[in-house]
């Protein structure tokens, strides 16, 4: 099937595709909207996906160990369950296959645009539509949806000395496949959840390993185990038993990791006990102690990493790197550590936005938040008309599936589309007061939580703003917040002025 886009006669506008919905973004949450506008009838829309794959973050982390952290039949689309999962924690490659073979099941694939990256668009108050630019020519859209991801831009550490090394670099989120480290001096800089899975991989390989630690992470075990075939066959079988097993995890997250989060006084037990059973020796084990509360940061399940840390080809540095030097890495107690490659395990750029697109006033979302990062329900923002973020502020968690968060406002936009359909509405607008009440709402409840309160940085805050990337609660009050459409808040324009894109199929 191929997306048909009506075409502008009268003018040289005749170049410009004409679509309902612009998803920006083919990861998780932009091809799950996909699934969602198909199944409920809507065909007019494309994603824009700047790569050559679908996939986001399980397409570009594929660096040796890369995993899931929270058990696969809860971190899969609610609507398209997988008994095939081999593991209760999957790995990179089981969760990739996965998203592609959902979004190509639920016929999405021919709606993707790949290798198409959005450059730039304003909002056109006449028209009351997006006017964007792509690498591959220019749309209208009367709604988009950004699904960009808090996680995909890689954060290059401003470390004086790195452009000048003369040895290999490259980061966890775009792992170099063609370089081989067997038999190196590798130094690895970051030890949260990306560096905790590749190092004890990359261990077995190298002739060295120096891993460069600022801060240390609370680390707690996996819990994963083979799924067996028997019971894979039971949930091709029975879906009501893998609905069960979601269930269970479900709570077991919510309830169990989400209050524990919040109030770690076992888990710090659990960990610290663990830590001294793997960690024999006293002064690599004071390096590996947090001082700041458990949940804080966000915590790195593994089992492997802190075995790995006490092989003797490998050592952790925890004095501060000064900076690179054309050979190594040269640390505050003047000692220079002599590398070939250096991986960089230092996160990503948090929360990147639709920066190229201007709203009604003329001004990009990073001039709107320049003094505090706000929008209502983590999903639309005032003086944006039409525009829904996937997973925007206060929308990620710390404890469970990211997808819990996404679902909701996938359906709360279907909602907004369907409430344009019934009542002739061109654009929605969400009013200011109504933003500000809730995000007043939010900054409340983040003083008393562990993100706040537990004595560290994380990416989980920005500093400057006091805001939060996470939900500061668990995941039905989230859901309860996104159960409706609030139209009431929000200014709305009637009349579509081009009703060719308000054609609605039956749904599936
Ligand atoms: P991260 O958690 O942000 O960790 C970055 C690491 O780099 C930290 O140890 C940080 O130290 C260090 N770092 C950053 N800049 C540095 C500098 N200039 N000098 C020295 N050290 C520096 O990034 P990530 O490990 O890629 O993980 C990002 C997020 O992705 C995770 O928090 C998690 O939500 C998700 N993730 C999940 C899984 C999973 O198992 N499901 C796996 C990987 C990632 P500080 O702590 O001092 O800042």
């Amino acid at each position: 099937m191929t997306v048909t886009l009506s075409r502008d006669p009268a003018s040289e506008a005749a170049a410009v595709e004409r679509v309902r919905v612009a998803i920006i973004g083919a990861g998780f949450a932009g091809l799950g909207m996909a699934i969602r506008l198909r199944q409920a009838g809507y065909e007019d829309f494309v994603v824009f996906e700047r790569a050559s794959e679908v996939g986001g973050t399980w397409r570009d982390n594929s660096y040796p160990g890369a995993a899931v952290d929270v058990r696969s039949h809860l971190y899969s689309y609610s609507f398209a369950p997988n008994p095939d999962w081999t593991q209760v924690l999957a790995g990179q490659v089981e969760l990739w296959d996965y998203i592609r073979r959902v979004s190509r099941e639920n016929g999405v694939d021919d709606h993707v645009r790949l290798e198409t990256e959005v450059l730039g668009g304003e909002w056109d108050d006449d028209a009351q539509r997006w006017r964007l630019r792509t690498s591959r020519g220019d749309v209208e859209a009367q709604f988009v949806v950004s699904a960009m991801g808090p996680l995909s831009n890689p954060s290059v550490p401003d470390i004086p000395g790195l452009e000048d090394f003369r040895g290999h670099v490259f980061h966890s989120g775009r792992w170099d496949h063609d370089h081989d480290l067997t038999g190196e001096r590798v130094g690895v800089i970051g030890t949260g959840s990306s560096a905790a899975q590749f190092v004890p991989e990359i261990a077995e390989r190298t002739a060295h390993l120096t891993v460069f630690q600022r801060t240390p992470h609370w680390t707690f075990p996996r819990l994963n185990r083979r799924i067996t075939r028997a019971e894979r066959a039971a949930y091709h079988r029975l879906p009501a038993l893998q609905r069960l097993v979601r269930a269970r995890q479900y709570w077991f997250h919510e309830l169990v990791l989400g209050s524990a989060v919040q109030h770690p006084v076992v888990t710090e037990t659990i960990s610290r006990a663990r830590l001294r059973w793997v960690v024999r020796d006293p002064e690599l084990r004071g390096k590996l102690t947090p001082s700041y509360r458990m949940g804080c940061k966000r915590i790195v399940i593994n089992d492997s990493f802190l075995p790995a840390l006490t092989r003797p080809d490998v050592s952790l540095v925890t004095d501060p790197i000064v900076r690179v030097t054309p050979h190594g890495v040269l640390t505050a107690d003047g000692t220079e550590h002599p590398l070939d490659t250096i991986v960089l395990g230092t996160g990503f750029q948090v929360m990147p936005v639709a920066d190229p697109l201007r709203g009604r006033d003329g001004d990009t979302l990073t001039e709107r938040w320049a003094d505090r990062r706000a929008a209502h329900l983590g999903t639309t923002v005032a003086g944006f008309p039409n525009y829904f973020m996937l997973v925007g502020p206060n929308t990620a968690t710390g404890h469970t599936s990211i997808l819990l968060y996404a679902e909701p406002q996938i359906e709360y936009v279907v909602e907004v589309l369907r409430h344009a359909d019934r009542h002739g509405i061109g654009s929605f607008e969400v009013r200011q007061q109504a933003q500000d009440a809730f995000n007043d709402g939010i900054r409340e409840r983040l003083r008393t939580t562990i993100w706040t309160t537990g004595g560290c940085d994380s990416w989980y805050l920005n500093e400057r703003d006091g805001t939060s990337v996470l939900w500061p609660g668990f995941t039905w009050s989230f859901r309860k917040a996104l159960r409706r459409f609030d139209h009431e808040n929000y200014l709305m324009h009637r009349d579509a002025p081009r009703r060719d894109h308000g054609a609605v199929r039956q749904p599936d």
